[in-house]
């Protein structure tokens, strides 16, 4: 039976039959290890003749029926959950470079973490870092002509100016060149873009945003292919970057909701970023439904029409960092603070947080400017939405 993504949401991965009695939703198992009967059957888990549970660094029942639904939703052939976005990114990269070359050609807009990444931990490990304009086709395939990555990395949609890149193509780009394309899923969701079906060979998320949705744990998957599930298994039962139970539990009972949740938000912000655009003291809006979009034509052939995510981002006018400072400061409902994708609207600064750690000068060049805000609106009544930023402008 082909179910659709809000019910696959609601069901997958529950329901394992422990005993005569079936739990409805999964229990929490916190065992750091697992008894069985005869000695001989935990001889074969060990040896990996048969699944089962062994110690909680390998798997836990939690965390694998999370993976399960997460990989209902977003396609594949394995997931691995882990305890943060940014494991889950050094994993896959790490995967994606273990038999080929150590060279990895990024997008030149990333999450700033991931970037940091690149450089403080993969580039002094001695892999080669470069930076591309992903939305610039030519310069990518450039760009893998002289880099010779042995992986490439982008964002499906990126922060904070809402780019897209040519996914599908860059899919083949890189699968000419011989190498694996990891993409961050995170601000498109598998509702947008399910980058497998794209061409990608590993989909990472971070569980802390859409995907749980409420703010309140932290969390990462990796989402592979047939060709590296292998490499990603074993490279997690050696180092144990896994999601601990409790937080599998709770990422499970958010994702049953995240279909409702994400469409009722993108639908608030497309109504919040038309209001925006209308608005005098607004100088531009960045939005993927913006019919003035540079990249509307991969958006209209990757997304659905009715989709158009839940992140926007403004300038105001005749603003520096004080007047920012205070416009943010007037604000009552929209929570002012680092994150996204959660149940309550929020608004975050790039020039103070995500974008920090950028000269100025770089800052201004890439478009990222002193008056740019960004906001992820939530599942409020977009009424209210409205009126707070109107009376905060
Ligand atoms: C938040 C985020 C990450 C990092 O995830 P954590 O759960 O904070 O480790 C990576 N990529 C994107 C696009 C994000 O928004």
């Amino acid at each position: 039976m082909s179910l659709n993504i809000d019910t696959r949401a609601v069901h997958a991965g529950d329901r394992k039959k422990p005993g005569a009695a079936v739990p409805v939703t999964t229990p929490i198992y916190s065992a750091a290890s697992y008894i069985y009967d005869e000695t001989a059957v935990l001889d074969r888990v060990f040896g990996k003749e048969i699944a089962g549970d062994s110690y909680a660094r390998y798997e836990n029942p939690t965390n694998r029926a999370l993976e399960e639904q997460l990989l209902a939703l977003e396609g594949g052939a394995g997931a691995m959950a882990c305890a943060s976005g940014m494991i889950a990114l050094q994993f896959a990269l790490q995967a994606a470079l273990l038999d080929r070359r150590k060279s990895v050609l990024a997008a030149s807009a990333l999450y700033g973490a991931t970037i940091n990444l690149l450089r403080n931990v993969f580039e002094p490990m001695g892999v080669e870092v470069t930076l591309v304009d992903i939305c610039d086709l030519e310069a990518v395939a450039q760009a893998i002509q002289e880099a010779r990555p042995g992986c490439v990395l982008m964002e499906t949609i990126s922060n904070p100016l809402l780019r897209v890149g040519a996914m599908d193509r860059i899919a083949e780009m890189a699968r000419e060149a011989g190498a694996a394309l990891v993409v961050d899923n995170t601000f498109a969701t598998p509702m947008m873009a399910r980058p497998l079906e794209l061409g990608a060979n590993l989909v990472v998320h971070s569980l802390t945003k859409y995907l749980s949705g409420h703010g309140d744990v932290l969390g990462g998957v990796i989402v592979s292919d047939e060709g590296h599930l292998d490499t990603i298994r074993t490279l997690g039962r050696t180092a144990g970057p896994l999601l601990g139970p409790f937080e599998a539990y709770l990422t499970m009972r958010g994702v049953k909701t995240f279909p409702l949740r994400f469409r009722r938000q993108c639908g608030n912000a497309r109504q919040v970023a038309a209001w925006l655009e209308s608005h005098p003291r607004v100088a531009r809006v960045n939005y993927p439904a913006a019919a003035d979009h540079p990249d509307r034509d991969v958006i209209r052939r990757l997304f659905p029409a009715d989709l158009h995510g839940a992140m926007i981002s403004f300038e105001i006018k005749d603003c520096g960092k004080p007047e920012i400072f205070a416009f943010m400061d007037r604000l009552r409902l929209v929570v002012r603070a680092t994150s996204l994708g959660d149940v309550h609207t929020m608004m975050l600064y790039p020039a103070i947080s995500s974008h920090r750690e950028i000269a100025p000068k770089q800052r201004e060049r890439m478009g990222i400017r002193d008056n740019l805000v960004r906001l992820s609106t939530g599942i409020e009544s977009v009424e209210d939405i409205v009126a707070d930023l109107e009376q905060a402008l």
